[in-house]
């Protein structure tokens, strides 16, 4: 179909309303202001609003905010508490033993407990305040080049109004081309651009895969009357053990917020071997444990998310810089994996990515070789020394036996370099082992209640999550054949259970006894499990219409 389309050109244009770039906005009208320049940026987002789609768990170390805004809690920065000390326990069973110390990397006494959500639509308003033009509901569906087939020009949105079967409908607009000097991609974990730009333009060449987490969460708020948190020493607790024990990494997260409320999460990592690992009912189960349910006991769910984290650390960060573009935050898996925090980090190379931009504007000059000073930069900053020191903790999490122990007990006494460094590990997509014939024999789990343990479905409900239904899927499943005649066989279709939104269902055929994949694309909560854990690379996540998605107001 060929259709005009408008174009609008700006300086600098930022793909993605996190805390990457939405740091990297400021950053930018803050240095042209001091050199009295006058500047263009365009930021877009996919959310209907900012802070739309943001969820994480969240515990904020405030160096990178300091930096930016120095009086950030005079000017109303959503900080819901801040962490008087840390607990950390394992769970067995049926008990919660506490941890005589907490890794050094988990020290978060001082860091700012915050909503995700809350925090980036806090920073939008400080954006929009610098003259930064927002445009939330824009999403971004294709990445364009200059003829010479390397040079990023801008993006093109996605086009609104198509129905089902791509045709477009009385409301048809097209796309917009968006064309900057430089685009900064800030997508987040698996963006799906960034995914595009790296293997075009082959960025991940010596690295080691990315790997991720996928994490659930919730605010609860509790029963009015004291709560856990009224006299605990700590107030953000961390755990390990129950219900995954050794079958994958993962953990739980409970923090205290502000009117009573808390953040609970638990994030299972997707390097796992069993296809029946659901990583939704590991949440629920996680809440389930004694422990947890006595501290939630008589809440009600606010709010609930998910989300992919990207966490295989420094060695598998791509090429940061290419002609006419840079990646930043989560989408450049920028990540401190053993601290369990990305947004500091994630915000500081947005500043980073910044100050070379305004340099690059200067010199007139957006090549690689301009650009790449954003990487030496990132290099030379606390961001490196932090995330050099996590360089093998997510690979070492990965192994099996005694060596997962071994490999970060040495990491932990030799700044990260263990035993082997670097130390390898398969991307998330290769680690499923076929599933046996009594483990598709799954007993029935009477762990849901519809309220405080909620479902898939109500989760669905609780993310706020909508999309218009008459429009293109934005999940391909490019060939349903494989989902029959060898997923399912094999693994029993894990997308059914790996996906949080319950998108992906099995249906069996009456006579044929033939497995099909039904989907439920408006369930889609954006959490990029299925781009990352399908083990046939079957499936891949697109953009749907800008403004569909989870509307997250306070995870
Ligand atoms: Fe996450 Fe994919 Fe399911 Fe959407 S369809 S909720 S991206 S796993």
């Amino acid at each position: 179909m060929s259709v005009e389309r408008e174009s609008i050109e700006f300086d600098v244009l930022i793909v993605g309303g996190g805390p990457a770039g939405l740091a990297s906005a400021i950053r930018l009208m803050q240095l042209a202001r001091q050199k009295g320049k006058t500047l263009e940026v365009a930021l877009i987002e996919k959310g209907a609003q900012i802070g739309a789609h943001a969820v994480s768990g969240a515990i904020l170390k405030p160096n990178a905010l300091e930096e930016l805004i120095p009086d950030h809690r005079q000017a109303g920065c959503p900080v819901e508490t801040v962490v008087r000390e840390d607990e950390f326990y394992y769970l067995t069973l049926n008990k919660a033993v506490a941890l005589p110390a907490t890794p050094r990397y988990m020290h978060n006494k001082g860091c700012y407990i915050i909503s995700l959500s809350r925090f980036c639509k806090w920073l939008g308003e400080k954006a929009q305040e610098m003259e930064v033009n927002l445009f939330p509901g824009f999403a971004a569906n294709e990445v364009l080049f200059a003829d010479d087939g390397h040079t990023i020009t801008g993006v093109r949105t996605q086009d609104q109004g198509l129905d089902k079967n791509g045709q477009p409908k009385s409301n048809f607009e097209p796309g917009i081309d968006l064309l900057a000097k430089i685009t900064v991609f800030a997508e987040g974990a698996r963006g799906n651009l960034s995914k595009f730009i790296e293997k075009k333009l082959d960025l991940n060449a010596g690295k080691l895969p990315q790997v991720y987490e996928t994490g659930i969460k919730e605010v609860i708020q509790l029963p009015d009357g004291p709560s856990y948190f009224s006299s605990s020493k700590g107030n953000d607790i961390h755990v390990m053990g129950y219900p995954l024990g050794l079958k994958a990494p993962g953990g739980g997260f409970i923090y205290e917020m502000a009117e009573n409320r808390i953040g609970i999460g638990y994030l299972t990592a997707l390097c796992y071997n069993d296809p029946m690992i659901d990583p939704y009912e590991m949440f629920i189960r996680f809440k389930r444990h004694p422990f947890v349910s006595n501290i939630i006991k008589g809440g009600k769910i606010l709010e609930q998310g998910a989300r992919t984290v990207a966490t295989g650390g420094h060695y598998s960060i791509p090429e940061l810089a290419v002609d006419g573009g840079l990646l930043i935050g989560g989408c450049a898996s920028i990540h401190n994996t053993p601290a369990l925090k990305g947004v500091h980090v994630g915000m500081k190379s947005g500043m980073l990515a910044a100050e070379t931009i305004i340099e690059a504007l200067d010199k007139n000059d957006f090549t690689v070789s301009a650009l790449k000073t954003y990487p030496d930069k990132l290099s030379k900053s606390w961001v490196h020394r932090e995330i050099w020191e996590g360089r093998n903790f997510a690979q070492a999490l990965a192994k099996k036996t005694i060596f997962k122990f071994i490999h970060l007990g040495t990491q932990y006494v030799t700044g990260g370099r263990g035993l082997i460094d670097p130390l390898s590990m398969k991307a998330d997509g290769q680690t499923l082992k076929p599933v046996s014939a009594p483990k598709r024999q799954r007993e029935d789990k009477q762990i849901y209640d519809g309220e405080l343990f909620a479902d898939k479905l109500t989760g669905v409900y609780l993310s706020k999550t909508k999309h218009r239904e008459d429009q293109p899927s934005h999940l391909i499943i490019h060939d349903p054949e494989i989902c029959s005649s060898r997923c399912y066989p094999k693994y029993a279709s894990p997308c059914t259970r790996f996906c949080p939104g319950n998108v992906y269902e099995l249906e069996l055929g009456e006579s044929t006894g033939k497995a099909r994949i039904k989907l439920n694309p408006s369930n889609c909560l954006h959490c990029k499990t299925c781009d990352i854990k399908d083990p046939y690379r079957n499936i891949t996540w697109k953009c749907p219409e800008g403004g569909g998605g989870p509307g997250y107001s306070i995870v």
